[in-house]
């Protein structure tokens, strides 16, 4: 059963939401002006490949940047009957689905249990392999490591944010004229100009959206400025700033520290359940997605 997402941000134990996010101006035209870049515009090609190389990708990223931990998996039996194992994130099993239309497809699958609390019965990837895939893995494994530590993340609006930085850190080093990682802001562009426009309607009350919508929607945008905040201070730090980024990852992966505390360090993060909350694109990140 689909849980609602009030109901999930109790299960979870993060702060309940009573304001759902209403996108500034500022942000708005920025997002707009950025997403109709010719640059942001131009659609990389993107190559099919094998899983088992997709894969390979994602496990030599986490060996060479992170420690991991063991999840909590669910073992549907016959008869309705379950039992609970802990395993690396990378022996959940995967499943693949048709998603034609969603190149990077890709989802973890959760089940909120009274007896073992939130348990995960394995990830969903796209049957359709690209270059993408290695790093929609690296996300989904991300959210295992972070939905089986309680505290990792305070709030629901930032749940995405840490498993957006891993893939884009993944996508710039896999290939060295970043044509991955590029391929991956065109997508991101776009889709944080969609919610932004989206978000505002759906506040003029000019969409037939429900809650759960508006909640969702606000978490993606919140979650995508935040991660590329995030992220343009990785790709333009020394190497001792992306060391320092990664590390703090690997803590709050981990059970030491949270992600709002680790954003706090590069941006202003007001609560999100408070009125005004300030969305913007850094000025680093407004450079990142002008680069030539
Ligand atoms: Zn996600």
């Amino acid at each position: 059963m689909t849980l609602m997402v009030d109901e999930q941000i109790k299960k979870r134990g993060y702060e309940p939401i009573t304001q759902l996010f209403v996108p500034n101006s500022d942000l708005v035209e920025t997002a707009s002006y950025l997403a109709n870049l010719d640059i942001n515009k131009r659609m990389n090609r993107i190559y099919q490949m094998d899983i088992e190389d997709a894969i390979f990708d994602t496990r030599a990223f986490f060996k060479a940047f992170y420690r991991i931990h063991n999840v909590p998996y669910l073992i549907r039996k016959k008869f309705n009957r379950y039992s609970l194992r802990m395993v690396n994130p990378f022996d959940l099993p995967i499943y693949y689905e048709n998603h034609p239309d969603e190149i990077c497809y890709g989802a973890l699958i959760t089940d909120f249990t009274d007896r073992w609390g939130i348990t995960f019965g394995g990830i969903v990837l796209n049957k359709i392999v690209t270059e993408f895939t290695s790093c929609t893995y690296a996300h989904e494994i991300t959210h295992s490591l972070l939905d089986s530590t309680r505290g990792a993340i305070r709030e629901y609006y930032n749940e995405e944010v840490i498993s957006l930085v891993n893939e884009l850190i993944l996508a710039s080093i896999l290939e060295s004229d970043e044509r991955i990682l590029r391929a991956e802001d065109s997508r991101r562009i776009f889709e944080i100009d969609t919610l932004c426009k989206e978000l505002q309607d759906y506040h003029r009350g000019a969409m037939d959206k429900t809650r759960d919508d508006g909640l969702i929607d606000s978490k993606y945008l919140i979650s995508d400025v935040r991660a590329y905040n995030l992220f343009a201070e990785y790709y333009y730090g020394s190497i001792a700033v992306q060391r320092h980024i990664v590390d703090k990852i690997n803590k709050v992966m981990n059970g030491e520290g949270n992600v709002e505390e680790l954003l706090g360090e590069f941006m202003d993060i007001p609560a999100t359940n408070n009125e005004g909350v300030k969305l913007i694109f850094s000025p680093k990140t407004t450079k990142y997605f002008k680069r030539g």
